[in-house]
Order: C-alpha cells, then structure tokens, then sequence
C-alpha cells in the first residue's frame, strides 16, 4: 500500500470515442504533477456510461497516452493495489457504498416515477423556478416503500443534503489550487440522484467512491466540473471521509470568443496529430503550454524539464485558446533537432503510407540516399507527412508538371532548347556530385549571360514538377545523372509536342 504521504493522481477518461486535446491536457498536468512529486500517475476508465462506451475507445485513449509517452503507474493494463480500474467492474462496491449511506441515514431510497419527477419539474417552471427535488421520499415508512416495491417501482438512491451536511445551511467552500477558495451555498442543492434505478451509480457518486479508495490526494481537472465539486464534496461528507485536494485547470478554448475546443476550431483527436506527424515532444512540449507557464519567454521545454518546474502553482486561471500556429511552429523545431537518422526513422513510415517506398526494401545504399534527401529537404517540413509533398519525384517518375510551374517556367520561349543545352552539360559533368554540378550550372547561366533563376526553375520544374523544394544541385545529385537527364528529355518531348501539335 502506498505510503501516506505519497502524491496519487489519476485522470478518469470516458471512453466514448477518441482522446481529444482537452483531456490530454488534463492528462498531462496530472502525469506532470506526479512525476514532478514521485507520486502515482493512476489511470481509471469512466464507463458507467455502458452504451456510449467501448472497448476500441478505451485502446484508443491507451494507445494515445502511450504514444505522448505517459505512463500510468496503476489503471487498466498493468493492474494495481486499488483495482479494477474500470467503473462497470466495481459496480458492486458502489452498491455497497450507496446501501451503508442509506443504513446511516445519508441517502434514500426514491420511488418517484419519471412522469412524477416531470410533473414536478413542469410545477417549478410555472412558477419560474429551478427544479429542485422537494424530499418526497425523504421520509417513506417501512410500509410505504413495501407498497412502492410490490408496485414494481424500482427506486434510485439520493443523498440527503442535510443529513450530509449537517444542516441545510451554510457554505461549501472548495479550497481550489488554482481558482482559490470558490464558495456555493448548500441552499443551492437538492437530494440529488446518486445510484439510479438501473443500479448504475451517476458519475459524482463512482467519482467520490473511487477517488476515496483509490487514495487520489489530488484531483486535477478541468474547470468545466467545477460545478460537480460541491456534489462530490457533500457525498465525501456523507461518507466521513477528507475530500482530496482539488485543482480546477483552465480549459482548452478554441477561439478567443471563449468556447471551448471543438471539431469546428480544427481536429481535437490526439490520434490525428499522431497521423499527421506531429511528435510526441512538441505535442507535449505544446499541451504543457495551454494553461500552464514558467516564465514568458521560455518555449521550449524537453519532458525532463516540464517534469522538473511543472506545479499547480503556475498554472493560470484563465482558458487558454489553441493556437495551430503555434503547434507548428515548435513541431518544426522538434523534428530539426532530431539528428538525420532519427529524422530518417520518423518519416519512413509516411513514405511507406503514401506508397513511395517500402521498408523491407531499404538496403545500407538507399538508406544512405534516404538520408540524403531528409537532409537536403532541410527545415522545410512543419509535420512528418509534409516528407511526402517535399520528395516523392526522387521515388517515383510519374509526376505532373504543376501548373505554376508550366505557366511561370517551362511554356516560356527558348526554355526547350536551353534544357537541350544542360542535358548535354550534366551529360559531361564529372563527378556527378552537387558542387560539379552547381560550377557546371553557373558556369553556363554566366556564359549565356542569363539570369541564374531563368535557368535554374525550368531545370527545376523539369527534374521535380515543382516550382518548390530541395536545393536543386542537391536534387540533381540525388536524382542521378540518369533520371535527371531522362526527365530533362522528357520535359523537352513534352513541349515540342505541345508547339507542333497545340
Ligand atoms: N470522466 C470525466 C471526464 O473525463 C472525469 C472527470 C474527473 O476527473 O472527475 O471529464
């Protein structure tokens, strides 16, 4: 058993679909926080919800947090002292739970039906008011609540807000890490439901009963359940145990208008940042950032450094808004401090997916070449998956000419005759490596007395299709004397065709 004194943190994800950038960030400030404390990073599947919940979704927020690199100390995989750490596997304990409140007098059984509670509810709008349950059943008789159940009525369970508290006066005060003391009036809450009829328990009762036997001393999570804080205060009451330490994060915004993130702002899986090449580092490095700063001019911080300067302490209290721009920004920092065999690594497997090459045929030669290309594209990729834009005319010669580059460069005057010209030139340039190359390349443009970019584009849009990308000497040399001087040919064919016959 853990010792008392030890940081226990834990996210509870409901596995309802993929793991939005939210909730990794909720994931992160705990994970953060416990390895900052040497604590316990716990991870417990919120799946009360059994329709809206599934296996794929639970491997989905798993796979996610494997791949930013958070590690879970306890939850669903590696098992634990507090398990199962699945709700719908502890049924029975909240059961157990909710049944010794009503033996002490803390919660009730309630026979209400659902057309009663919507009569109720209708009277209260009459008179424009909020609902709040009155205590019907607050009080039944032994002979009462017989009567209900030979009717069939199967009851939920509420908790008795007075008998929780100890009164029906009086301020709940949530000692907020973040927000500071944030205060709600108990006149505010009504017998609210804990256990429904179904047996299955609402989410602030599973919530309060783990958190409780799990030892979580800290619960971090997003503002937005701020307003269940008081509930889970109350049912903490109830069953005479301390309330963890509570710290409220900002949530992640997608606009400065103030919503919050969703999929009209842009994509919030995490798994379609992993798709598109962003790397864990900079999403990480990205994720820390929304809410949470060190000072204002620091951007960049490796995982060992956020471990060692995170705390609640400078976290903000307001939203903060999600920038692409910024993500991209430090994705493309990241992806150039990879050394060129990592880089080389990381994007074999999108030249793999766009079907560009394939990894079993990398020989020790073309994976010299491979890293070639990585290092001539230099820093112009912003994700792993812009590898492909930059390069798939060095893997593949069936490639069109863009239009920009056709109109600009290649349909202009004497462009045909002056590609004739450097073929015969690359034909004769020895060695073939780039510096020859380029001496070649300039020494001609001089000769002609010509402007180096009316020569160099048409070459380029010729060997590449594109009016963009790596250093054309570099291209040239990668390319090979062979392709380079077939596409020249090619391009030239192509043009005398389009003049002869338009
Ligand atoms: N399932 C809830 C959520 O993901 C858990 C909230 C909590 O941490 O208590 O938002």
């Amino acid at each position: 058993m853990g010792r008392t004194d030890e940081v226990r943190v834990r996210i509870a994800p409901a596995p309802t679909g993929h793991m939005h950038l939210g909730n990794a960030r909720t994931a992160l400030f705990n994970w953060l926080f416990a390895r900052h404390h040497g604590g316990k990073f716990i991870v417990r599947i919120d799946d009360t919800d059994l329709e809206r919940s599934s296996e794929e979704a639970v491997k989905a927020i798993l796979d996610a947090l494997r791949w930013l690199g958070m590690d879970w100390d306890e939850g669903p995989e590696v098992g634990g002292p507090y398990g199962p750490y699945i709700q719908s596997q502890r049924l029975d304990i909240y059961r157990e739970y909710a049944k010794k409140l009503v033996e002490g007098g803390k919660a009730y059984y309630c026979y209400c039906t659902k057309e009663e509670l919507d009569a109720m509810r209708e009277e209260a709008r009459k008179r424009g008011r909020p609902f709040k349950y009155p205590g019907k059943c607050r009080n039944l008789t032994p002979e009462e609540r017989e009567r209900f159940e030979r009717e069939g009525r199967r009851p939920t369970i509420r908790l008795n807000v007075e008998a929780a508290w100890g009164s029906r006066e009086g301020k709940i005060v949530v000692h907020d890490l973040v927000l500071g003391d944030v205060e709600f009036d108990v006149k505010e809450f009504d017998d609210f439901i804990i256990m429904k009829s179904n047996g299955m328990p609402v989410y602030n009762f599973a919530t309060v009963v783990d958190d409780y036997l799990m030892r979580i001393t800290h619960v971090i999570r997003a503002s937005e359940h701020l307003s269940n804080t008081p509930k889970q205060i109350l049912i903490y009451k109830a069953l005479g145990v301390e309330p963890p330490k509570f710290a409220h994060v900002p949530m992640v915004l997608g606009s400065s208008k103030g919503e919050k993130l969703s999929k009209r702002h842009g994509a919030v899986a995490v798994e379609w940042y992993r798709d598109q090449g962003y790397l864990p580092e900079a999403m990480i490095n990205f994720l820390a950032r929304l809410g949470w700063s060190y000072d204002d001019k620091e951007e960049i911080f490796t995982v060992e450094e956020l471990i060692e300067k995170f705390d609640l302490d400078r976290v903000g209290r307001s939203g903060s808004v999600f920038d692409i721009n910024k993500l991209n920004w430090l994705n493309k920092q990241y992806i150039m401090m990879m050394p060129l065999s990592k880089r080389t690594d990381a994007v074999i497997p999108f030249l793999e997916r766009a079907g560009l090459i394939k990894r079993e045929e990398i020989t020790p030669e073309k994976r010299r070449w491979l890293e070639k290309i990585v290092e001539a594209v230099g820093d112009r990729m912003t994700t792993l998956a812009d590898i492909v834009d930059y390069t798939y005319f060095f893997f593949t010669d069936e490639f069109e000419y863009s239009e920009e580059g056709l109109r600009k460069w290649l349909s202009k005057e004497g462009v045909p005759e002056m590609l004739e010209e450097v073929k015969e030139l690359l034909a004769g340039v020895e060695p073939f490596e780039r510096g020859e190359i380029e001496r070649a390349l300039r020494g001609y443009v001089e000769g002609k007395g010509l402007k180096a970019i009316r020569v160099f584009q048409p070459i380029r849009v010729a060997i590449t299709g594109k009016t963009v990308g790596p250093g054309l000497f570099e291209t040239i040399e990668l390319l090979g004397r062979e392709r380079t001087l077939g596409r020249l040919e090619r391009a030239i064919r192509f043009l005398k065709g389009r003049t002869e016959n338009p």
